[in-house]
């Protein structure tokens, strides 16, 4: 055999750009700090907050933060802080009742018609607020073994319709995974939809790469992906680069924040977000109320301020940029309206 005719294994491949910068994050919260002339908050980050869920933001979002200013919105979403460490009553390890409502190795399936799988525990980055901090993630996830499991509970209950990769992050997954399952989808009639609950392009936009796009844009179902971003200065020029690639290729753009304590509790912060992201071509879709999860009680915004924040929100937009705000209840059909 000609030397060139020799595959090259998948393991000698490079990695691509997007993979590069995902395990460049920066993971020391001394070096976080140091990079944004921050040293004296050192005192106040948790070892053991570290320890449990440690910290990870991407290069490029680090670079959005505002240099020496302990307040800033997007290092407050990710800085492991002493007051993780207090345990608030109501605030639980499942808050929003995964554990109950598994259907299989990586799929919950709480609502009617919609399925929803874990496709895979890793995050670029690591929100403290996250719900799923604590959820048992190792052994949990769809991806693992081929989708085989997922792919089984799908096929044996026609009544799914709309498929919704979440996680962790779906699009921490590469495009390959990714083709695995879209390949083996495309052998159930049922599927309507497809939908993508991700923060890879808000947090890390390079993850929209020529690869992804041209996947995506050959998908035989209409695609909605569901973005999260919470605060109007995440969205820079990458970001916008990225969701004009993906309106290009007919996806649907929504987007989902949390609102939360210190990062848009305010009604001109959250104005500011919608009118953002309008600009770059997403739709706000859910606020939703903090998750009382273990660890983020110091994120909460009550609901009765929450219900003042989302009147006021409502009389400064049009009715098309106001997010429905919702919270989830364990046990119930839908997101519950508020
Ligand atoms: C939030 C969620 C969905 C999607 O709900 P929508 O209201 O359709 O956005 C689906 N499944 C699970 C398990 C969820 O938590
Ligand atoms: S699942 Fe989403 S909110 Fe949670 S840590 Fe990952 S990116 Fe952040």
């Amino acid at each position: 055999m000609q030397p060139e005719m020799i595959p090259v294994p998948a393991a000698t491949r490079q990695p691509a750009r997007w993979q590069t910068l995902w395990r460049e994050a920066v993971r020391d919260p001394a070096e976080l700090l140091r990079r944004l002339g921050l040293e004296g908050l050192s005192a106040r980050v948790s070892a053991s907050a570290q320890g449990a869920f440690p910290l990870r933001v991407p290069a490029g979002y680090l670079a959005r933060m505002r240099h020496g200013d302990p307040h800033d919105p997007l290092l407050r979403q990710v800085l492991p802080l002493d007051l993780e460490d207090r345990l608030v009553p109501g605030f639980t390890l499942d808050a929003v009742g995964d554990a109950q409502a598994k259907a299989g190795t990586g799929v919950i399936h709480k609502y009617e018609g919609r399925a929803l799988l874990i496709a895979t525990g890793s995050c670029a980055i690591h929100c403290r607020y996250c719900f799923r901090r604590h959820f048992p993630y190792a052994e949990e996830t769809a991806a693992a073994g081929g989708w085989a499991s997922a792919l089984e509970h799908l096929r044996a209950d026609p009544s799914v319709r709309e498929v919704i990769l979440s996680g962790g992050d779906p699009l921490s997954l590469s495009t390959a995974k990714l083709a695995e399952l879209t390949d083996a989808l495309r052998g159930l009639p049922q599927i309507t939809r497809l939908r993508i609950h991700t923060r890879l392009p808000i947090v890390l936009p390079e993850r929209i790469d020529a690869e992804f796009l041209d996947w995506i844009g050959a998908l035989p179902w209409p695609v909605v992906m569901v973005v999260h971003a919470n605060h109007a200065r995440e969205i820079n020029e990458g970001v916008r680069t990225a969701c004009a690639a993906l309106r290009e290729r007919d996806v649907h753009l929504l987007n989902q924040a949390v609102l939360l304590r210190g990062v848009n509790d305010d009604v001109d912060a959250l104005v500011d977000l919608s009118e953002a992201l309008f600009g770059i071509g997403v739709l706000p879709y859910y606020l939703h109320q903090l998750d009382r999860v273990q660890g983020a009680a110091h994120f909460e915004v009550p609901e009765s301020e929450g219900a003042a924040l989302h009147r006021a929100l409502h009389a400064r937009l049009p009715g098309y940029l106001l997010p429905r705000r919702v919270r989830e209840d364990a046990g119930q059909p839908g997101k519950t309206l508020l």
